[in-house]
């Protein structure tokens, strides 16, 4: 188990220390926000770009993928491809490129057992993944997740050293009655609460921002919306634990993002890459994101 961690701790620092600036024309971070407090330094979070392949792929295809994702740029970046459990050993067998990691979309928080149809978390290492997501829509509205089962997943995650990237996000009643600050606070509380001392380093641990309204609808939430939800989100970690803490935490945003306002998004500094559901089922458009969320980060740190 440390070993897994130790590999992605060596990745995210490998890859942290590639981003740092050589050049001496960068200029020093600057605080982007008034509440943040001077210890906050954005170039701390390495970007992520995620796919979510939901159930979609075939081993052909997916092999396909692995292929032609390794053979793009993903420079001071981290690739994850959370795939369906039945082609992720596949995903794995192709996969050369230690620096992409492989997650799945669910799991049961428990070691083993009579739980028909799960998969454990040692099942998941067994097979080479090393990240999970947790609490996306889809699983909390179609098949019944609630907070409380939310939260042991998340703990259980962190605890076996896994990257959870929890999600969460605001239906549309709920963004037009004005609820949206009033639900992401309740979902980061309750899903965050089984989370205890020593708490995880906070590189370990993704929050994924996915407005349900934008998720497949082909609406985006505009880039000023996101970055004032994940602003409010980070203000809510550092409530729980510290500004420190909740600095180093990459939150995405998710929900129609695509080759075409990735830039657009990622040139916010709060947003620190994307989980991707549809855009990321063809190889090309994915690593297009991924190359410009690379591009434009190195940018948002050098201003
Ligand atoms: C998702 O399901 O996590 C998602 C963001 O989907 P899409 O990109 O298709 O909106």
């Amino acid at each position: 188990m440390s070993d897994l961690r130790t590999i992605i701790e060596q990745l995210v620092r490998q890859t942290l220390q590639e981003m740092a600036p050589s050049s001496s024309d960068i200029k020093p971070m600057k605080a982007v926000s008034q509440t943040i407090n001077s210890s906050h330094n954005y170039g701390k979070r390495l970007p992520l770009v995620a796919a979510n392949w939901k159930m979609n792929q075939l081993s052909g295809s997916a092999k396909a993928f692995m292929r032609e994702i390794q053979l793009k740029d993903r420079k001071n970046i981290q690739t994850l491809i959370c795939a369906p459990h039945i082609l992720l050993p596949v995903l794995a067998g192709e996969k050369k490129e230690t620096d992409i990691l492989l997650g799945a979309q669910n799991f049961y928080p428990e070691p083993s057992g009579a739980f028909t149809g799960e998969h454990s978390l040692d099942m998941l290492i067994d097979v080479g993944v090393q990240s999970v997501i947790i609490g996306h829509s889809e699983r909390r509205n179609l098949f019944g997740e609630t907070d409380e089962l939310l939260a042991k997943k998340l703990a259980y995650a962190v605890d076996k050293k896994f990257l959870p990237i929890f999600c969460i996000g605001e239906n549309l009643k709920e963004r037009n009655d004005g609820s949206t600050f009033r639900v992401l606070q309740n979902q980061i509380l309750t899903g965050f609460a089984g989370l205890k001392n020593p708490l995880p380093d906070p590189a370990m641990i993704v929050v994924a921002y996915e407005p349900i309204w934008a998720i497949g609808t082909g609406l985006t939430a505009t880039a000023e919306q996101a970055q004032d939800a994940i602003a409010f989100v980070r203000e809510k970690l550092a409530d729980r634990f510290s500004w420190a803490y909740a600095n180093s935490i990459r939150i995405l945003y998710g929900g129609s993002a695509n080759d075409k306002n990735a830039a657009t998004l990622a040139a916010k500094p709060d947003i620190d890459g994307f989980l991707v559901g549809n855009a990321s089922l063809n190889a090309t458009t994915f690593a297009s994101m991924i190359e410009q969320v690379a591009a434009v980060k190195r940018k948002v740190f050098a201003s």
